[in-house]
């Protein structure tokens, strides 16, 4: 039936393909994707041989406007070049803009890495919360990291190989001593999970080569002595600047 389906790929392991998403793969209409050369080597696994079409959160109006209007009596799917649409890839507006239009949205859901990282870290699962990638540059991930260090959560984070030990050393500055894991190349051949205070990590990751692949940073929650003192701090820093000319 016509509408938008939201359909999730491997995170590196074809064999992760569910027969339902490579179900949906063989009977869309359509396949929206980010890079049509990634999801063709997706499209021949799965037996589809259905037309792709590029999509980006950042293609103009126009482009998911036509997008939306063909939805109105075709199947289409969105697909990522790896794991879930719209979890650090597009999709955002495009789910949004077929909700405004009264289309029909459904997923086949499946591989995600932060929920696999997360999954097999051995931190506190209850409570998470994903934050995607940091900002490159040091000062704005550290201001970031502020913001999140009274969060009563685990902490997800995506991050590259280049930026992973200098992520780490600002993490432990700003968030101080806790549980950590760095999940690397999920269920590829050299699949990788190093668990430790952040301080471990960050010391292990400045002194080792830069590790290769795909990574998700995993940082449990704040003791509560940690987040009764960066509250205070917050509030001792809101207090200054209200008295600030
Ligand atoms: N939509 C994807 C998902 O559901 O996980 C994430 C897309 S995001 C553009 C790509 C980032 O996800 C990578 O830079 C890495 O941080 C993380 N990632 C993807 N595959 C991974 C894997 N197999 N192992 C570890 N991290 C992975």
């Amino acid at each position: 039936p016509p509408g938008l389906y939201i359909v999730a790929g491997p995170i590196g392991n074809l064999a992760d393909l569910s027969p339902r998403a490579a179900d949906w793969l063989r009977r869309a209409d359509i396949i929206a994707c980010e890079d049509t050369r990634v999801s063709a080597t997706l499209l021949r696994a799965a037996g589809s041989d259905r037309p792709m079409t590029p999509y980006h959160d950042h293609s103009d109006e126009r482009a998911r406007a036509r997008l939306l209007a063909r939805m109105a009596d075709r199947a289409v799917v969105l697909l990522s070049d790896a794991g879930t649409p719209l979890i650090s890839d597009p999709g955002y507006r495009l789910v949004r803009g077929a909700h405004e239009a009264g289309i029909t949205v459904t997923t086949a859901p499946g591989p995600c890495a932060a929920i696999a990282a997360l999954s097999i870290a051995g931190l506190p699962s209850d409570r998470f919360l994903f934050a995607g990638f940091l900002p490159a540059k040091r000062a704005a991930r550290t201001t970031e990291l502020r913001t999140l260090a009274t969060m009563p959560a685990t902490l997800l984070f995506y991050e590259s190989g280049p930026r992973l030990a200098a992520m780490l050393l600002d993490a432990a500055a700003t968030l101080g001593a806790r549980d950590a894991a760095v999940a690397r190349e999920l269920t590829k051949r050299h699949e990788e999970l190093r668990r430790g205070t952040l301080g471990d990590l960050a010391t292990h990751y400045a002194d080792a080569p830069e590790p290769k692949g795909e990574i998700v940073v995993l940082i449990g929650p704040p003791s509560a002595a940690q987040s009764a003192t960066a509250a205070d701090l917050d509030t001792a820093l809101l207090a200054a600047l209200a008295t600030m000319p």
